[in-house]
């Protein structure tokens, strides 16, 4: 009991979750929001953001082989991102879930993916896909006094625990 306090006041997980261009440009911020607001994630820091081409070649840097990392880091820097900071119990991993596969033809219905993209080149969200790229990702997007420490009325009844 007393590791979950402890854990809950001071190490909870954090995930870099943005929507993409595509996303925006289409009217899904409250909806992609929503999806990770209901679930019981919490929201510790948002903005919205052109990246230059330079700041996207540094977050894709991962894939920087691959044959469409140019057009990506182009249209990743096309138009406004929503970054974002989400925070919570396994975050990283059902934040991913929630996601759903990368290329929307395989991504399960009931997903952000499946429900709303079509093609791998146009699929709206990114998510960190583990402990150490959502840590890179976060410092990359965020300051670290522009993520907010809070805690929710909600809380108790998302973890049960107090
Ligand atoms: P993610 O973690 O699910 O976003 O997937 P990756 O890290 O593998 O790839 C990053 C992004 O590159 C994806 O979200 C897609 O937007 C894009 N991408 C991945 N594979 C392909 C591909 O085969 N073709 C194109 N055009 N884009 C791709
Ligand atoms: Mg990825």
């Amino acid at each position: 009991m007393m590791q979950e306090q402890e854990l809950h006041a001071t190490e909870m997980e954090r995930t870099f979750i943005a929507i993409k261009p595509d996303g925006v440009q289409r009217g899904l911020i409250a909806e992609i929001l929503s999806r990770f607001e209901r679930k019981g994630f919490k929201l510790v820091a948002i903005k919205i953001v052109v990246p230059s081409k330079d700041f996207a070649q540094k977050h894709y840097h991962d894939l920087k082989e691959r044959p469409f990392f140019n057009g990506l880091c182009d249209f990743l820097s096309s138009g406004p991102v929503v970054a974002m900071v989400w925070e919570g119990e396994g975050v990283i991993k059902y934040g991913r879930k929630l996601i759903g596969a990368t290329d929307p033809q395989k991504s399960e219905p009931g997903t952000i993916r499946g429900d709303l993209a079509v093609v791998v080149g146009r699929n709206i969200i990114h998510g960190s896909d583990g402990p150490e790229t959502a840590k890179d990702e976060i410092n990359l997007w965020f300051k670290p006094e522009e993520l907010v420490n809070y805690s929710s009325n909600a809380e108790k009844w998302i973890y049960g625990v107090n």
